[in-house]
């Protein structure tokens, strides 16, 4: 018998969230807050890896010139 409730990645745990990208319930443990998702689809969105983002160039100021 399957007790609704229980992480859907490790089956060990209480689930306490609902992943809004694949819908899984996952405990705390197979929960990422920064991403907001599991921590299957934080890797796949990519929480911490980098290469995909745009490095912010701040050393010539973009928007130059701020009038109040
Ligand atoms: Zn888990
Ligand atoms: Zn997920």
């Amino acid at each position: 018998m399957s007790v609704a409730g229980l992480c859907q990645l490790c089956e060990n745990a209480l689930a306490r969230h609902t992943c809004r990208y694949c819908g899984r319930q996952v405990c705390r443990d197979h929960w990422n807050e920064t991403v907001g998702a599991c921590t299957a689809c934080a890797e796949a969105v990519g929480g911490d890896t980098d290469g995909d983002t745009p490095d912010s160039f701040d050393d010539d100021h973009p928007d130059g010139s701020r009038l109040d």
